[in-house]
């Protein structure tokens, strides 16, 4: 399925679109979900990764635990271990696998990296209530994992971190850790979180970084830098997409080529960059036009675009590319240098309506829109020509033109 063919000039990718608000970078709601999207597929991963590598990790730790930890306490330890850590990492591991729960993998992160947090505190007072206590530096190295490999949005890490830092200081109190203790022990994990805290915001602005610039470098590459529609690379790229989910799906496209009419005489006369304004004119009028994600509109080079429908009827677009014409007459630009009665600016448009099929090409169809467009040039211009049906060469409905001035938009020829 082709997701999106065609976004207007001002959304998406446009180059001009990503923002920095000064230090932090936080983005809008629609760039976050696209931020977000982005980084879903590395993240996915990375959580995975960061996750077996945890449970692996801390199995490990119950296996010492078996050997190293007091008999007494050894039977609660290792099910505090697996219960409150392990338990909810492997949870977490069999979710990031169902699609539907993919939305919510960022909070589910969360509250599982905080069950783990929280083992390691409940371990570490329960075990000094019961008279033999177990090193504290687990919880520091619990920060340092939400922080470093947790894969989490900042705020969730930093919810995480900060809940750890109040509630184990709490809980040791209540185990009777003596305060001189607690007072350092405070001081390192309150030091580590601020650290793990900078540390997780500052690879959070430099991901934000990088997926702006990477947005911008596809902008470049897709982008008429002119119009800010698609150019003619992206739309070899798309319209073998589009063609594809159209034969499959067995919908028509309208392929239409459209061309402005003495447009090297406009430029002549009032000058290159007026030139670019009609070009940059004539390019919001067809993005307009186009009604759905597979509709696209592109710049095919120098004074030519091309635009697709798809799934529209052959009524449909003729009555589009009717208002196309209308729509570019009340631009009401001047054009002295123009033959085309009225000294307006007019385009020519050839459209080639079709049925892909597995016999036709996209270059086939392209080529029939092509000879369209030059039969509307050689008719005089500020005109439309249809074909339709077939393949190249072969028998097919006479081609109908027709002028953009008539409220019909296209007659029988
Ligand atoms: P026709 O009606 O037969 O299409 O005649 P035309 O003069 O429009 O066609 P021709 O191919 O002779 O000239 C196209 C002109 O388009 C020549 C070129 O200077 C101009 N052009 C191409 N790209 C740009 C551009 O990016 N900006 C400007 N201002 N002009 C451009
Ligand atoms: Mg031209
Ligand atoms: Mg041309």
């Amino acid at each position: 399925m082709v997701s999106t063919a065609f976004r207007s000039p001002g959304d998406g990718d446009n180059i001009d679109q990503p923002r920095r608000h000064g230090l932090l970078r936080h983005f809008e709601p629609k760039l976050e979900a696209e931020y977000r999207q982005f980084l879903e597929a590395a993240l996915v991963v990375r959580i995975r990764w960061a996750l077996g590598g945890a449970v692996g990790v801390l199995i490990v730790y119950a296996l010492l635990d078996l050997f190293v930890a007091p008999k007494p306490i050894m039977a609660e330890v290792v099910t505090l271990r697996l219960v409150m850590m392990v338990l909810p990492l492997v949870v977490l591991l069999a979710a990031s696998y169902r699609e539907r729960w993919r939305a919510s993998l960022d909070t589910m992160t969360g509250l599982a990296c905080l069950c783990v947090a929280m083992g390691a505190v409940t371990l570490i007072a329960r075990t000094r209530k019961l008279g033999m206590p177990l090193d504290y530096e687990g919880v520091l190295l619990v920060l340092m994992y939400l922080y470093g490999c947790g894969a989490m949005r900042l705020h969730t890490a930093i919810a995480c971190g900060t809940a750890t830092t109040v509630v184990y200081p709490l809980a040791e109190l209540w185990a009777g850790l003596p305060h001189e203790q607690l007072a350092m022990r405070t001081l390192f994990i309150v030091t580590t979180n601020v650290i793990g805290i900078i540390t997780a915001w500052v690879l959070d602005q430099e991901g934000r970084g990088n997926f702006l610039m990477t947005r911008q470098l596809r902008g470049m590459a897709h982008r008429d830098y002119l119009t800010g529609l698609l150019n003619r690379r992206a739309f070899a790229e798309r319209i073998d997409a589009v063609w594809e989910q159209a034969r499959e799906q067995q919908r028509p496209l309208g392929i239409a080529l459209m061309d402005v009419d003495w447009f090297k005489a406009y430029n002549d006369r009032y000058g290159h960059q007026a030139g670019d304004r009609v070009l940059r004119a004539v390019g919001r009028v067809l993005a307009r036009h186009a009604r759905g994600p597979l509709d696209m509109v592109a710049r095919h080079g120098g004074e030519e675009f091309v635009c697709v429908w798809y799934d529209a009827s052959l009524e449909e677009v003729e009555a589009t590319l009717a208002a196309i014409h209308a729509d570019i007459a009340g631009l009401g630009i001047r054009h002295e240098g123009s033959h085309v009665p009225g000294a307006r600016l007019t385009i020519s448009i050839g459209l080639h309506y079709l049925q892909p099929m597995p016999v036709r090409t996209v270059t086939e169809a392209l080529l029939r829109a092509d000879q369209a467009l030059y039969e509307a040039k050689a008719g005089g211009r500020h005109a439309t020509v249809v074909t339709t049906g077939g393949n190249v060469g072969q028998d097919e409905p006479a081609p109908r033109k027709g002028n953009g001035d008539l409220p019909e938009g296209v007659a029988g020829a």
